[in-house]
């Protein structure tokens, strides 16, 4: 009896346990991805970046003498049908955390039970379960510190080889073409613009991850904050979407630092991070959407996503040079340097106290590595509304981090056109990404600030004093 493999954010064919199991079962294997519901409602960035990797991996499995079957629908729908047309007697997948894919999971696995088929969901997409990490008192962790703590000692099981063979049916069921879901048709800049930014499926991110942890990670402590270094891993769109397992990372992450590597200790903290993430939203899921400290209810965040101020910071035409060449990066590439996160997401949530939620719409528009639990968890975090959050009064200043983390400039110089005499082909390539109706051009004069450090700081600091913060 076959055994159907449901495949989502575990887009890789090496250490994946769920995969593993389904051979292991004997018979045949038929590995599905299916544009459900959630799948269909991403956003343009991550939903076209998510086709390319569909597209890579189709290819693996092929090279396997397998095939990926692709199916449009409800989840339940398709894999009920599959199971009927397939004779399969059992449906594996790796877990999700993330609210929404765990109440579509739970339906589903209750759903497939009731029809009698084996289902099975395993780890795969996190380090641990959420679950299995509680404080002294058994409950779950609020903060990094002793979250990190607890952790960084367990034992992380090895990682798994990719199954030499992937088991195929006599025939096989009737698939969708990639071409046809129209994944990239939201995304106004995905070929030309973004696509050489993107370090897409399994191969190339484990290649990357050894250059990562043999090379770079040495310099990881000291080049980590700046942004126009080529000094982190780069590897958040290809954990997003499971191109590698968080388990291959990691023990690439800890031999680096067994072998005395200064900054891989810092770095297997930031794969902790992400767990943390995880760990946030399983156990309390409302961070994905309200604010996680109840006491920012009712502060009087502008909602208006079409203020003048709102869209200026969307566009990269904040004045702020810091800001603005992040978020032009972010258009471009996809990805923005997690300093420059940081700093983007204070601008919008304290200079312009701007609701969190309209920050992460965007994000989760335009990133490439759009990930459901670290996002929500870094505009909380930036927000001051989240657990562990940055102090609600910490105001990031755009102009002294600028000086800081980017002191010749050359990060803005690789984002802002405006204003040079020789704009970089990255300045100029935003212009040529940008929407006609944003009718921007790159020889205009760079705009006066919309809300100036100084005033924007001192305007929020008003507002948290009036709310008796
Ligand atoms: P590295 O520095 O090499 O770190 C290795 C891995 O650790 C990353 O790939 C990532 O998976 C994880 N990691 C690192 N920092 C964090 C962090 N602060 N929180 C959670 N995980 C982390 N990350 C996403 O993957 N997707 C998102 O949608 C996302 N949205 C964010 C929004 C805001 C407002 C902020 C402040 C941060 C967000 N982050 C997000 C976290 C972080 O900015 C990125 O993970 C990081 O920039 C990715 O670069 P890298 O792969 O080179 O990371």
């Amino acid at each position: 009896q076959a055994t159907l493999l449901w495949l989502r954010r575990d887009l890789r064919l090496s250490d994946h346990p769920a995969l593993c199991a389904a051979v292991a079962r004997g018979g045949p294997v038929i590995p599905v991805f299916i544009l459900d519901p959630l799948t269909e409602g991403l956003g343009a960035a991550p939903k076209w970046r998510l086709g390319l990797s569909l597209a890579d991996l189709a290819q693996r499995i092929e090279a396997m003498g397998s095939r990926l079957i692709l199916r449009r629908g409800a989840a339940l729908d398709v894999l009920r049908d599959l199971a009927r047309d397939t004779g399969a007697g059992a449906v594996y997948w790796s877990r999700a955390y993330d609210p929404d894919s765990v109440a579509r999971d739970t339906h589903v696995k209750a759903g497939l039970k009731e029809d009698g088929l084996d289902v099975q969901s395993h780890l795969g997409h996190l380090l641990f379960e959420p679950w299995s990490v509680e404080t002294k008192t058994g409950g779950f962790y609020k903060v990094y510190t002793p979250y990190w703590k607890a952790l960084r000692d367990r034992a992380v099981p090895a990682p798994d080889p990719a199954p030499a063979h992937i088991p195929a049916p006599e025939t096989w069921p009737q698939s969708d073409d990639l071409s046809d879901w129209g994944l990239g048709d939201a995304m106004n800049r995905g070929a030309e613009v973004c696509r050489p930014y993107q370090r897409v499926g399994e191969d190339a991110a484990i290649g990357r991850l050894g250059w990562f942890t043999g090379e770079a990670i040495a310099g990881y402590d000291t080049q980590r904050d700046l942004p126009a270094a080529d000094g982190t891993s780069g590897l958040s769109e290809n954990l997003a979407l499971g191109e590698i397992s968080p388990r291959r990372c990691w023990h690439a992450g800890l031999r680096a630092m067994q072998d005395g590597k200064p900054g891989a200790e810092t770095w297997l903290k930031e794969l902790v991070w992400r767990e943390f993430a995880y760990h946030l939203a399983w156990h309390t899921p409302r961070i994905m959407r309200d604010n996680w400290r109840p006491e920012w209810d009712g502060f009087p965040w502008n909602t208006d996503e079409d203020d003048p101020q709102v869209i200026a910071w969307k566009q990269g035409r904040t004045g702020i040079p810091f800001v603005d060449a992040a978020m032009r990066e972010m258009y471009v590439t996809g990805k923005m340097h997690n300093r420059a996160r940081m700093i983007v997401a204070s601008y919008l949530t304290k200079h312009l106290l701007s609701h969190w939620r309209i920050g992460q719409k965007w994000f989760e528009d335009c990133l490439t590595d759009w990930d459901p639990a670290s996002n929500a968890m870094g505009w909380q975090w930036a927000a001051g509304s989240g657990p562990d959050a940055t102090p609600y009064f910490r105001v990031f200043n755009p102009e002294t981090q600028a000086t800081k983390f980017d002191p010749d400039g050359t990060y803005l110089r690789r984002w802002i056109a405006e204003g040079q005499s020789q704009p970089s082909q990255t300045a100029l390539s935003y212009f040529e990404a940008i929407p006609r109706s944003w009718k921007l051009r790159p020889d205009e004069t760079y705009p006066d600030p919309v809300v100036g450090v100084k005033d924007g700081r001192a305007r929020a600091l008003d507002a948290y004093e009036n709310r008796g913060f």
